[in-house]
């Protein structure tokens, strides 16, 4: 407290302009939150088997012609194998899977493609184009384990995990801009300092955890879907433990976003009574 010559108080001036410094910083931050609140609702979809309620902002054909074009950039690069038996028991698994995934998504235009290469690897992008790397018939062993692979991945295009991994990005990318508006006054070691634990709690709090509950998801729609196909489901848990032994000591191409395989197998094993009820009551081949 200071006094004026007239010997009045003078307050200093800091607290009020502190006070209007972070009521300004917190416009960026309300504006933020209006806006996710707005976005969050206005974008809401429910996953097929799971009935899991999820944010996405693209349209099918939107998220279709992207899926289409990372395809063709992957295929432009591989090498690609155009026929043989491996190319027809893929086309063959994919189409019966499709089929029976169909009920739940109609809305696509399926392609399969075999890759020669040594990785352990496959994938389904969005809109339904799906690529199998040779390199992972090693793990698969027989056509139930393939499957099982094959379930997971097209259960990932039906469940549009990609449009709504897109989505989180967006809304991290705009939280992000606007805490950065609001400590732009802030010194620069301190704006480093929340940038980076921004950066952190996104992936450790948001993405990494939100990629294994994909991972899970499409470990259940799949395993369903595998069993509506009439493929042994009981192969899936086996063909994870597999998995698991190969990538050890590995680049971790397939494992490196999915959970541990104990994890996915306690899952799969968990999940796996009401599988086992669809393939024996749908399947004339269901051997017990
Ligand atoms: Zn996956």
């Amino acid at each position: 407290m200071r006094m004026d010559p007239f010997g009045r108080t003078r307050y200093s001036r800091n607290p009020r302009q502190r006070r209007r410094g972070i009521s300004l910083r917190l416009i960026p931050i309300a504006l933020f939150a209006l806006f996710l609140a707005y976005y969050w609702f206005s974008n809401q979809e429910i996953v097929p088997m799971t009935e899991r309620r999820q944010l996405v902002d693209l349209t099918r054909e939107e998220e279709t012609e992207l899926g289409f074009q990372s395809y063709q950039q992957v295929l432009n690069q591989e090498n690609v194998l155009h026929s043989g038996e491996v190319v027809d028991q893929v086309r063959e698994i994919g189409l019966r899977l499709a089929k029976a995934a169909a009920d739940v998504d109609p809305g696509f235009d399926w392609e399969f493609n075999v890759i020669d290469s040594e990785q352990a690897n496959a994938f389904a992008l969005p809109g339904g184009k799906v690529a199998v790397y040779t390199g992972i018939l090693d793990v698969t062993k027989n056509q139930d384990g393939l499957s099982a692979v094959m379930g997971h991945e097209i259960a990932h295009a039906i469940a549009r995990h990609g449009a709504e991994r897109m989505a989180y990005q967006k809304l991290i990318q705009w939280g992000t801009m606007a805490i950065s508006i609001a400590v732009g006054d802030m010194g620069y070691n301190t704006q480093r300092m929340v940038q980076g634990a921004l950066g952190m709690g996104s992936k450790y709090g948001v993405l990494l955890p939100f990629s294994r509950s994909h991972e899970s998801e499409a470990d259940y729609m799949g395993l369903i879907i595998a069993a509506r196909a009439c493929y042994d489901p009981r192969e899936a848990p086996k063909l994870w433990k597999r998995m698991g032994e190969h990538s050890k000591g590995q680049p971790q191409e397939f494992m490196s976003t999915h959970p541990s395989h104990e994890t996915r197998i306690q899952l799969l094993n968990e999940w796996m009574p009401e599988a086992l009820e669809i393939y024996k009551e749908n399947c004339t081949n269901a051997s017990f």
